[in-house]
């Protein structure tokens, strides 16, 4: 059994968008223990939000899997070029997209780069998110909530639309949800309304796109150990972060990535329009 850590953790605190690099603990994202079986042998996978956390795991395991895999990310270099060493090491192509998908050229421009790379795409995994921590709606700004929005979920929309000019059947894409999509935490109200419209974005895509052969599917993490937190919640809370859960601990990006990996390989091919949980034994609706 694996023996990931438990809180507390140091107190820490980062400016948004973190480094993954300064954390500590650091995050599993899979890079000793993930290994592949060629599930997704051949594939073109774009990832946002793939730097760190989550999206990164889930790049070291698509890229293990055997899929090549464009990462997009804000700014963070240094945590991209350490996800592109371990693509790499797999033996598969890693290509870098940093930019904000807050706006709409960024995300169309996102798309045409991969498929100038790699001629196709075959999984989107729409990962990125902003969120951040106020105790009274009157905190929350007017344009901070629309760019909430517009990182979260509209860009969502804008990169499908894009993409899907170049997928084929058999296509799937997966959006990172969260547990806040039904069970809403109140200091991230912008945040956690984004993560309730994207599983519900994704419920309607999926109907609109079985006649084509595309999958959607959503999954819905718990607390997972990222850069987000460090760089978002009040340090206590980041000390005892995951201490709720039925497991006691926060989930690791390592132990989300296998359901990315399922949701995108042919193995998967009934499963579509759902919210998968990861939460470490906290139930979702
Ligand atoms: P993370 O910080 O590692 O990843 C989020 C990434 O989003 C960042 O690396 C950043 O590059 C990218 N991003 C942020 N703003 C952007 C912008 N304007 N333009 C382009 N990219 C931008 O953290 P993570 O926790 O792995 O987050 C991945 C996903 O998981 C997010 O959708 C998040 O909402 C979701 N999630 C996380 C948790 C958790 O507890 N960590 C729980 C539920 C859902
Ligand atoms: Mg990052």
């Amino acid at each position: 059994m694996n023996t990931y850590p438990k809180p507390p953790f140091p107190p820490q605190a980062q400016p948004v968008p973190g480094s993954q690099a300064q954390m500590r603990p650091q995050p599993d994202c899979g890079e000793q223990s993930y290994v592949g079986s060629g599930r997704l042998a051949n594939k073109v996978a774009l990832i946002t939000g793939a730097d760190s956390g989550i999206g990164r795991a889930v790049a070291i395991a698509f890229a293990r899997e055997g899929a090549d895999v464009a990462i997009a990310y804000l700014n963070e270099d240094e945590d991209a070029r350490e996800t592109a060493r371990w693509v790499e090491q797999a033996g598969r192509q890693c290509l870098l997209l940093p930019g904000d998908l807050a706006q709409k050229a960024v995300c169309d421009s996102l798309v045409e780069r991969t498929v100038a790379q790699f001629g196709r795409i075959d999984v989107l995994v729409n990962n990125a998110a902003y969120q951040m921590t106020h105790d009274e709606i009157e905190d929350i700004s007017d344009s901070e909530w629309c760019k909430t929005f517009d990182i979260n979920i509209t860009a969502i929309f804008r990169l499908c639309k894009a993409a899907l000019a170049h997928m084929a059947a058999g296509s799937s894409i997966i959006n990172t949800s969260s547990i806040n999509s039904d069970m809403p935490r109140p200091t991230l109200l912008a945040y956690a309304t984004t993560k309730g419209a994207i599983a519900n974005f994704s419920a309607g895509l999926a109907q609109l796109l079985g006649k084509r052969g595309i999958r959607v599917n959503s999954v819905a993490p718990g607390p997972i150990w990222t850069p987000l937190i460090v760089s978002t919640m009040p340090e206590d809370h980041v000390s005892h972060f995951g201490e709720q859960t039925p497991l006691g601990r926060p989930g690791q990006p390592v132990e989300v990535a296998p359901i990315y990996v399922l949701l995108a390989s042919d193995e998967a091919s009934y499963l579509s329009g759902c919210r998968y949980g990861v939460t470490g034994g906290k139930p979702i609706l």
